[in-house]
């Protein structure tokens, strides 16, 4: 049984089938394929890589680029998320012959299988679960500004935003991004300030040559190990996005090396940083985003601590320099928040019942290198929920396939 039909659902779907397995369902309440990601209707949100590196095969990496190339897109192009939402719907109807349009609410393993309840009453039974419900849902500012109709608290949702309107964006992530050229495309007249602790960006890609593969980091400590990266950026002899690309078979490495005590001083203060390099925007979104910002429509600023005053004309965002009055708030922050720190999704229910374990960094769950949840024979997780042993390289679709063949591999 493979619950939850997002990205890393259908992934996983896929690969069970092409290992030859017939008898299995997936579990999901929206549409195949879709998930936080690829559920989006508007043209205006890009895929952040590449067509080339978002085959749904690892030994046929250019299967999304021959599928999307009828539309006139390259394998480098930086195509619609919807095309991609598109293209894993179509290759799950080919595969996928049951699914249960609910959500599971409680997984009961037992030695030979695992008993799901379902939302809509179903009680089913697998021999294996892969648990693929992926990100969770950040709560963070709506405890506090849900109060307030100008405050948006999904972006995916379409959020209908008056032209004129002066429009504060929680984030300054890819998804806060997304919010930007969404508004450009719509023609957004009003002013637009994105905000987050650091005020930082993605950085933009460029279509650089790879480097040939490097040996890995040789460091095991936080300090020593940022100082070889940085001399390694320095002196690669090529761009620092080629530097990054090559680090990124070895992060996870790198990563299970570090003491927790380096692991949680690199989330405090190395994060953000690695983020922005590592997770760019498109180009064509960071050139829209420069032309708004030399019109000065467009805002980037750095809060450590917002707090906020709501009004029925304004939500007034405070903690900057001076109290800034805004008609708009749209929450773009934690799209991909891990699932264990939301309270209402499946995995934190299942650390609550004993049945899996948090990380002890509250990204995701206790798993072993196979992705099988510690002391559990059945349940495997997919995706996010693999991080905090793995780090990042665990939320993108080469990553994603790779952990579903080996999933269909052990249980065809
Ligand atoms: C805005 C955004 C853009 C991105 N762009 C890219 C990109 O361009 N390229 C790339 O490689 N990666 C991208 N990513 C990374 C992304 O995390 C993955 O590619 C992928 O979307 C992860 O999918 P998922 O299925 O693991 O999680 P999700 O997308 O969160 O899907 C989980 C699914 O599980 C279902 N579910 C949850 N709980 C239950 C339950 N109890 N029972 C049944 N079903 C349940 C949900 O309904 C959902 O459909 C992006 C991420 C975000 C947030």
């Amino acid at each position: 049984m493979i619950v939850g039909g997002g990205a890393s659902g259908v992934l996983a779907a896929l690969h069970v089938r092409a290992a030859g397995v017939d008898s299995f369902a997936v579990i999901e309440p929206g549409a195949l394929g879709h998930g936080v990601a690829f559920g989006t209707v508007e043209p205006a949100h890009l895929l952040n890589v590449r067509a080339h590196a978002m085959s749904a095969y690892g030994d046929d990496p250019e299967h999304f680029a021959h599928w999307i190339a009828p539309t006139g897109a390259s394998n480098k192009d930086f195509v619609q998320r919807v095309s991609y939402g598109a293209y894993l719907t179509e290759q799950a109807e080919s595969a996928v012959t049951d699914v249960f349009a609910t959500t599971a609410d409680s997984l009961q393993p037992d030695d030979e299988g695992v008993d799901i309840m379902c939302a809509d009453g179903r009680h089913l039974r697998a021999e294996h679960v892969a648990l693929a419900t992926g990100h969770g849902h950040n709560r963070t500012y709506e405890s506090v500004l849900s109060a307030s109709p100008r405050f948006h608290p999904d972006p995916f949702a379409d959020v209908d935003i008056p032209s004129t309107d002066d429009v504060l964006i929680l984030g300054t992530g890819l998804t806060a991004v997304d919010m930007v050229v969404l508004l450009a495309a719509r023609s957004h007249r009003g002013r637009i300030t994105m905000v987050s602790r650091r005020g930082l960006l993605p950085l933009p890609h460029k279509d650089v040559p790879p480097l040939p593969p490097i040996d890995p980091p040789t460091a095991e400590t936080l300090g020593p190990l940022v100082r070889e990266i940085r001399e390694f950026a320095a002196h690669c002899g090529a761009d620092w996005r080629a530097a990054v690309d090559a680090l990124r078979p070895h992060t996870n490495t790198v990563w299970a090396k570090l003491s927790l005590a380096d692991q949680r001083r690199f989330l405090r203060s190395f994060l953000r940083f690695w983020e922005a390099h590592r997770h760019r925007m498109p180009e064509v979104s960071a050139d829209i985003m420069s032309q708004m910002r030399e019109k000065d429509q467009l805002r980037v600023v750095a809060v450590r601590h917002p707090s906020f005053v709501i009004a029925d004309e304004f939500i007034e965002l405070r903690g900057g320099s001076v109290p800034v009055r805004f008609a708009q708030v749209v929450n773009c922050t934690g799209a991909a928040t891990p699932a264990v720190q939301d309270p209402f999704s499946l995995p934190s229910r299942l650390v609550e019942e004993g049945i899996a374990e948090r990380d002890p960094l509250g990204l995701g769950l206790v798993v072993r290198q196979n992705g099988m949840l510690s002391g559990q024979e059945r349940i495997t997780a997919i995706g996010s929920l693999r991080r905090g042993r793995l780090f990042w390289e665990t939320i993108a679709i080469p990553e994603i396939r790779k952990q579903a063949a080996r999933f269909a591999a052990r249980v065809a």
